[in-house]
């Protein structure tokens, strides 16, 4: 059997689904992996974000511009990504910011399942971002269609032609999980 941390949706439903009863929850926080399966193993265990190479931490380990793209989401990823900005976790303070424009960015935080009207629009904001650039999949339905999974209007996710650099799960994930998964790949986190 196996656990895939990326799709669940950390619902009280889902562990009492289990006839063994071997799902439960925890104050885990740390949850964001670099690979996608990374997030799926036996018993639930993830591979966290292992830091960039070298080159990339230098262009982005101290000045990352981050541009939103909600493909398809329900707002409750966005709300978790607009409180990364609140005096709580004031993620500016690790030089990591949201800006407006592709153009402006060093990468793109994806959130929801990629509904079909939202498709050419991801795709043509990521080749606005010029290269290098990252792409952080934030959430179930980014990472593999979340609760919309299997409905012909999404794509299940962010498409495999697009680099994932980071997985952050959870529907929606926590504020420290996006922090952990960001700091990890900026490498300023090495250790559990
Ligand atoms: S992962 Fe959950 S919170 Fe995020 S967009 Fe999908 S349904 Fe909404």
């Amino acid at each position: 059997m196996e656990l895939d941390v990326g799709a669940c949706l950390f619902a009280p439903e889902e562990a009492s689904a289990c006839p063994e009863g071997a799902i439960g929850f925890s104050a885990e926080y740390r949850m964001a992996a670099g690979e996608r399966a990374g997030l799926q193993s036996p018993d639930g265990a993830v591979a966290l974000a292992r830091a960039l190479e070298e080159k990339s931490r230098r262009l982005f380990g101290r000045s990352l511009r981050l541009r939103s793209v909600a493909a398809g989401s329900c707002n409750g990823c966005e709300s978790e990504l607009t409180a990364l900005g609140n005096v709580v976790f004031d993620l500016a303070r690790f030089g990591v910011q949201f800006v407006a424009s592709p153009r402006h960015a060093d990468g793109i935080v994806i959130t929801g399942a990629v509904s079909r009207n939202m498709s050419s629009a991801l795709y043509a904001t990521w080749e606005a971002v010029p290269d290098p650039r990252l792409v952080i999949a934030v959430g179930a339905c980014a990472i593999n269609g979340g609760p919309f999974r299997g409905s012909p209007e999404v794509g299940d996710g962010v498409p495999g032609d697009l680099p994932v650099d980071l997985w952050v799960p959870g529907c929606p994930p926590h504020p420290f999980t996006l922090l952990d998964g960001l700091l990890r790949l900026l490498g300023r986190l090495e250790s559990r």
